[in-house]
Order: C-alpha cells, then sequence, then structure tokens
C-alpha cells in the first residue's frame, strides 16, 4: 500500500462520461440515476444528447430560481472576476449586507454564514448550548428532536436525526438528543428535564416525507419553550427562501424561533448555508466560539444577495403561493384519478408531497421516462418540488406528465400498455 503501488500517469486519461458509464472512482454513497445533464434553462435540465427534463426537484429545494437565472449568473460572474475569498479574519463585504437583510427581513439579530444545511445545524446546536452555558446552566445542553427528523449527515446531525439507517455502523449515538414523536406535545413535555436545553424542529419534515408540523403543534413548542427556559431551533434548511410562500414556513403559524438553520434555497445553487438567531440567543458567540473557513465567503454572499433581491422583490412570494395552488389542485385531480398509486397529497407552497401505495422509487422512475425529475423522500412519499420561478404552462406539463407516469403504474391501466 506504499506510495509506489499506484504510480500516476503524466497526464490523466480524459474520459467520456456518457460513453463509459459511471466511474467507479466517485465513491458509491448515493444509488444515482444514470442521466449527466450538461446545462439547466429555468425549470428545465438537458443532457449532452439535447433531451430536456422538467426540473420539478430543483437539486432538492435548492435551485430555488431554476437554473442559470441571468441575476444570479451576473452575480457570480462579477464578483468572480473581483475577490473570490479572504477567510474570516479580514470584514467581508458580502456578509455584512446579506446578515443585514436577512435580519430586516426575519426575526433575527444576528447572523452566522457557513457552507451546508448539516453546519448550519450543528451551530445551531452550538448556539443553543452556549446559551445555557454562559447563562449559567452549563448542565443544559441535551436537545429534543423528532421522529421522521433529517438534519444532515454530520456524526451529531446523524444523532439528532435518529435515523437508524444513518447511523448504522458509525459507531456510537452522539449523546444529547431525545426524540420525541412529530406532532405529539405530551410526547415533548415528558422528554423535558433539568439538562434540557432547546427543542429542535422541522416545519415540514422534507426528508421525512413531507410531514407538515401543524401550526398548532409550532406554537405549543412555542409556549413550551418560553414557559420551560428552552431555545426553539427550527430547521429551515429546507422550508426557508420562499419554498412555502412565506420567506420562512414558521410565518404561516405565527411564531418566531430563536435560532434557525437555513441553507438549500439561499445559495439558489451555490453551496451556502446561515444559522439566524436573536441577540439574546447568540449571547454567547464571542470571539473563537465557532468558526468556518470558507463560511460567508465573497463568492457565495455575492450570490445569495442575488437570490434575495428576486425573493423579496414585492409581489415574488405571493406569485409563489399562486403557483402552489395550481399544483397542489393538478396534484389533486391526479389522486383522484389514480387513487391505486396515490394515498395522499401534502404539503405547502411549492413543497409537495405525494403519499403513495408503491415504493417511491417506482413512481421517480416512471416520472424520469416522462422526462419528468422529482425527488423521493421517507414515509412512501415522492416530492414534488419545482423552482420558485416556475411558470403556469410548466406546472400544467409537469401535471400531464406526472398524469402518465402514473398511468404508467396504475394497475387497471397498465395492462392496456
Ligand atoms: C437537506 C437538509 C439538511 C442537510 O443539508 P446539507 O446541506 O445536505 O448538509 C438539514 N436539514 C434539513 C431540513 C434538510 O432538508
Amino acid at each position: 500500500m506504499g506510495a509506489m503501488s499506484k504510480p500516476l500517469p503524466a497526464s490523466l486519461p480524459r474520459r467520456s462520461v456518457t460513453a463509459n458509464g459511471p466511474s467507479p472512482a466517485v465513491m458509491g454513497t448515493y444509488a444515482r440515476r444514470d442521466l449527466v445533464f450538461d446545462r439547466g434553462e429555468g425549470s428545465w435540465l438537458v443532457t449532452r444528447e439535447g433531451e430536456r427534463y422538467l426540473d420539478f426537484g430543483a437539486g432538492v429545494a435548492v435551485n430555488a430560481l431554476g437554473h442559470a437565472h441571468p441575476h444570479l449568473v451576473a452575480a457570480l460572474t462579477e464578483q468572480a472576476k473581483s475577490l473570490w475569498h479572504t477567510s474570516n479574519l479580514y470584514r467581508v463585504a458580502g456578509q455584512e449586507r446579506l446578515a443585514d437583510r436577512l435580519v430586516a427581513a426575519t426575526f433575527a439579530d444576528k447572523v452566522f454564514f457557513c457552507n451546508s444545511g448539516a453546519e448550519a445545524c450543528e451551530g445551531a446546536i452550538k448556539i443553543a448550548r452556549r446559551y445555557h452555558y454562559v447563562s449559567g446552566h452549563p448542565e443544559r445542553w441535551r436537545v429534543i428532536t423528532f421522529r421522521g427528523a433529517f438534519h444532515g449527515r454530520t456524526l451529531a446531525a446523524i444523532s439528532a436525526g435518529g435515523n437508524e439507517k444513518h447511523m448504522e455502523g458509525f459507531g456510537p449515538e452522539i449523546a444529547g438528543f431525545d426524540h420525541a414523536a412529530f406532532g405529539d406535545i405530551a410526547a415533548v413535555e415528558a422528554a423535558i428535564g433539568p439538562e434540557t436545553a432547546a427543542i429542535m424542529v422541522e416545519p415540514i419534515q422534507g426528508e421525512g416525507g413531507v410531514r407538515c408540523a401543524a401550526p398548532e403543534f409550532l406554537r405549543a413548542l412555542r409556549e413550551i419553550c418560553d414557559a420551560r427556559g428552552l431555545l426553539l431551533v427550527l430547521d429551515e434548511v429546507q422550508t426557508g427562501v420562499g419554498r412555502t410562500g412565506k420567506l420562512f414556513a414558521h410565518e404561516w403559524a405565527g411564531i418566531t424561533p430563536d435560532i434557525m438553520a437555513a441553507a438549500k434555497g439561499l445559495g439558489g445553487g451555490f453551496p451556502v448555508g446561515a444559522i439566524l438567531a436573536t441577540a439574546e440567543a447568540a449571547k454567547g458567540m464571542s470571539p473563537g466560539t465557532h468558526g468556518s473557513t470558507f463560511g460567508g465567503n465573497p463568492l457565495a454572499m455575492a450570490v445569495a444577495n442575488a437570490v434575495l433581491d428576486v425573493v423579496l422583490e414585492p409581489g415574488f412570494l405571493e406569485a409563489v403561493r399562486s403557483k402552489a395552488l395550481r399544483l397542489k389542485q393538478g396534484l389533486a385531480r391526479l389522486s383522484d384519478q389514480f387513487p391505486d398509486v396515490v394515498e395522499e397529497v401534502r404539503g405547502q407552497g411549492l413543497l409537495m408531497g405525494l403519499k403513495l401505495k408503491l415504493p417511491p422509487a417506482d413512481a421517480v422512475g416512471a416520472a424520469a421516462a416522462e422526462k419528468l425529475l422529482i425527488v423521493a423522500a421517507a414515509d412512501n412519499v415522492v416530492r414534488i418540488l419545482p423552482p420558485l420561478t416556475v411558470e403556469d404552462g410548466e406546472i400544467s406539463e409537469a401535471v400531464e406528465r406526472l398524469s402518465r407516469a402514473m398511468a404508467r403504474l396504475s394497475k387497471p391501466r397498465s395492462s392496456g400498455g
């Protein structure tokens, strides 16, 4: 296994991705569909062969403004010409601007920038623990999370999520997480102890199968946190940045968190995450307590500011809500049309799910055969989450393609071919 065992070629061979099939050099952590996209335009992805797919997965809620949005392309290329990275040893103008704007638009007083959803969730947990530490309660460090939750794939995040499949083979669970049933206030009350620091919850469990928290549940969590001196941490990595038709999903419930994780749509495809917090919740975060080399670098900030330019434009979120209504009506029609395939339509805004009576992978495959991209989730659900910029005609087209996909899966119809 010495350095000599694998001599490096002077020049690495160039492989044609499509001709040779998937490269074994990429670690096999994903069950990938055998599709290679060359470019994107709005709600569409185009293969090298010129085949056009309607993208109702949006990179799992990341491409909030679709592909190659001119305003984002301009922001990134402009920034790329002047400055990519300086580190957080210095002030970063784009960070200050984005933080100011997020603070103005939300409950938050303070923002920390990172690079991903998991990093935002971990940072949120650290902030919650540190708050109690500097408040004279270092014994308060445990966090109540929910069954079916997803907070990312780092060691703490898989323990927070509590999904056995994600934890298997990775050593003992990271201590400090108590899991309650999603939506069960009595279970939450029972899980609170003298060591509890915070409750962390997704307003809609995305990976968990588009399971929406009832507004009353979120309000009850807020009340419990206030009554018991706990911090309410919201994971809005998937639900944030306009996905549900509000800037952040908790606005629907009329509550605010103490700490919130954001990522996915925030960069519209450029990797960026953020932790938002009230000044009180963030009071322990003094110099040296947390950091991230890449977090909030000028490229990421330029793009995220450009995303906000569009999402905060008057009328943008209203348009998301009316598109969402059109999509929901289309999905409701499908569910009436194919009762042997669809059990339930769920979701809010442009984060919709179909609970199926068959494996979601079958539906994803049937949709791909109709050149429509959708995303599987847990609980037998497929997610339908187009770019927020999706056009009405594209929604109708997607519903039509989904209807043809369902017809492939529906027993009475499949016999007819
Ligand atoms: C995707 C997701 C994460 C993890 O984000 P990564 O960027 O993959 O680390 C965390 N929480 C929620 C709710 C998510 O949807």
